[in-house]
C-alpha cells in the first residue's frame, strides 16, 4: 500500500498570506500546507478539500476509482465541485468515479452544493460496516467531533492467498486508519482501530493555545496513539497554533519516540 499525503493542513493553508509568524515565514517547503488529503494507491481519494483540483495535477488521475469523506465540514469536501468536470466526460476519456459516503455525510455535503454530481456517483454506506473497493475492505467508524457527524476511515489491504483454491482465499494485509478531526474516539470504536500499521491523526494544535471544541492538540494525539497500539503515528490537519515541522519533529522526539511523526505534502509512505 502507498499512502501519500496530498495536503496536511487544518482549516486553512498554511502559510497564512500576510501572517508574519514563524511557520508562515518559514523557507522550508514541509510548512507550506494545503487542506488535509490523502491518496491511496493512486486510486482511493480520502477528503475532497479546497485544494483537490490542484493536488491531482501530479497524479495519474486515470487510475482514480473512489472518493472517501470523513465528514462534511467544508475544508473536507469543497473540491467535489470541480470533479464532476473531469470525470465521466467525453473530453477527458476519464471513467466515472463513485463517492462512498454515509447518509449523515451526504445529507451534509447536499447543504453545500444544492445539487448532483453527474459522474461522481453517491454511493451510500453504514457505519461500521465493511465495504470493498477492488482488493480492500474500508470501514467507516464513527468519532465524535463536537456535534457534526464524523468518521474514522479504516482501509485494510487484502491480496489472494497464493497456494489457496477455495473462495475464501484472502489474506488480510497492512491496515491504515485516518482520523482527522475527532476530539474524542469512544471505547467501542477505538477497538476497532487498534493495531493499525498506520493512523494519521489529528494534528490542529500543539496544546491548548488555538485548539478548537471539536479537536484534540498533538499533546492528546500522543496519548491516544500509544493507546492506539499503532506501529506509526503521522500527525495531519496540522494547524497555525503549532510550529514548524522540523520543531514538531523534534518535539515528538522527545515526547513521544520514534513511532510518532508529522506529516508534509508530498510525503509517501510504502507499507
Ligand atoms: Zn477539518
Ligand atoms: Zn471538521
Amino acid at each position: 500500500m502507498i499512502i501519500k499525503f496530498l495536503g496536511t493542513s487544518a482549516g486553512w493553508p498554511l502559510p497564512r498570506l500576510g501572517c508574519k509568524c514563524t511557520i508562515c515565514s518559514s523557507k522550508d517547503p514541509k510548512d507550506t500546507r494545503g487542506r488535509t488529503q490523502i491518496l491511496i494507491d493512486g486510486r482511493v481519494l480520502l477528503d475532497a478539500g479546497p485544494e483537490t483540483y490542484h493536488h491531482l495535477k501530479n497524479e495519474d488521475i486515470a487510475k482514480l476509482e473512489a472518493i472517501l469523506i470523513s465528514h462534511e465540514h467544508p475544508d473536507h469536501i469543497l473540491g467535489l465541485w470541480d470533479l464532476p468536470h473531469i470525470y465521466g466526460r467525453k473530453e477527458t476519456g476519464l471513467n466515472n468515479i463513485n463517492l462512498y459516503v454515509t447518509q449523515p455525510v451526504l445529507n451534509g455535503i447536499r447543504k453545500i452544493f444544492q445539487r448532483d454530481f453527474g459522474p461522481i456517483k453517491p454511493i451510500v454506506v453504514s457505519e461500521n460496516q465493511t465495504f470493498a473497493i477492488g482488493n480492500a475492505k474500508v470501514t467507516y467508524i464513527p468519532v465524535i467531533h463536537g456535534n457534526t457527524p464524523a468518521y474514522a476511515i479504516k482501509y485494510k489491504e487484502t491480496s489472494a492467498l497464493r497456494s489457496s483454491t477455495s473462495s475464501a482465499g484472502l489474506k488480510d494485509g497492512k491496515i491504515f486508519t485516518y482520523i482527522t478531526d475527532f476530539n474524542r474516539i469512544l471505547p467501542s470504536s477505538q477497538t476497532q482501530i487498534r493495531h493499525s500499521h498506520v493512523i494519521a491523526l489529528d494534528g490542529s494544535s500543539l496544546g491548548k493555545i488555538g485548539q478548537g471544541p471539536g479537536h484534540i492538540s498533538i499533546k492528546d494525539g500522543i496519548i491516544i496513539g500509544k493507546n492506539l497500539k499503532a506501529k506509526e503515528v503521522y500527525f495531519v490537519h496540522i494547524g497555525h497554533k503549532t510550529d514548524t515541522h522540523k520543531r514538531l519533529e523534534r518535539y515528538l522526539e522527545e515526547e513521544a519516540g520514534p513511532k510518532f511523526h508529522i506529516a508534509f505534502d508530498g510525503l509517501e509512505l510504502k507499507l
